[in-house]
């Protein structure tokens, strides 16, 4: 089996979903005892948040490359970052590195195209949302056609997120909002909807909606699952 490197903390309240998804995953496909190899290096999420918003990706991307030459150091085979917004840097994460880096957005929007959905909507930070990293990489590399809701609602979805979800507080308010919107980005012809920020699983899930739902940190640890028994007879 090989070693998962995961940068997290981005909030802690989505790595410990990653934790979980990960080590039941390694279970159910090799049983007993079995569990995921992780080398885990979790970051202070207040200065993190700061960089973002002051719009230091520069400190950013320095800060979680140093953090992924550590992962690498402890033994990993391979890289996640464990949030969506931050792939924001992930060029330069993945420049500072030797082992490869399994990237969210790839994942996704390869479950999509298994899918056949070629036109999505898109719920995430303001970040994630409204620049090109990530919408930009599934419509460049993957033909998909992203929706993101009107910027009142990304301003109430980013404002969940970091007020709430981050913060591990659950508000039944904020499930009809993003559902609210889930709905909204259906009616414009959104054949599914991603759930492109690690915590809205958190919040929203498959059983709230008819509407089809692709949560980030699940199809990510689920391909991370693949990569590390990939070299696993089963
Ligand atoms: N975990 C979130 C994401 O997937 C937001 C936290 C962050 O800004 O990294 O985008």
């Amino acid at each position: 089996m090989k070693t998962i490197g995961l940068l997290g903390g981005m909030s802690w309240e989505s790595t410990a979903s990653y934790y979980r998804a990960l080590n039941e995953g390694v279970k159910s496909a090799l049983g007993g005892l079995h569990s995921a190899r992780i080398v885990l290096y979790s970051v202070d999420f207040a200065e993190i948040e700061a960089m973002q918003a002051r719009d230091d990706w520069e400190g950013a991307a320095r800060l979680l490359s140093q953090a992924a030459r550590g992962v690498q150091a402890a033994g990993a085979d391979f890289l996640m970052i464990g949030t969506n917004t931050m792939h924001r840097v992930a060029t330069d994460i993945e420049a500072a590195v030797d082992i490869p880096l399994l990237h969210i957005a790839d994942a996704t929007a390869e479950r999509l195209m298994a899918d056949d959905v070629e036109r999505v909507g898109l719920l995430g930070t303001r970040y994630t949302m409204v620049q090109d990293f990530y919408k930009g990489r599934m419509t460049d590399q993957y033909g998909l056609d992203v929706l993101v809701p009107p910027e009142d609602e990304q301003d109430e979805i980013h404002r969940i997120i970091f007020e709430e979800l981050c913060l591990g507080r659950i508000r039944e308010a904020s499930r009809l909002s993003l559902l609210s919107s889930i709905q909204a980005l259906y009616e414009r012809g959104a054949r599914a909807v991603i759930l492109g920020c690690t915590e809205i699983a958190l919040l929203v899930r498959q059983g709230d909606t008819g509407v089809r739902l692709y949560d980030t940190t699940a199809i990510h640890a689920e391909r991370a699952i693949e990569w590390a028994l990939s070299d696993v007879k089963v």
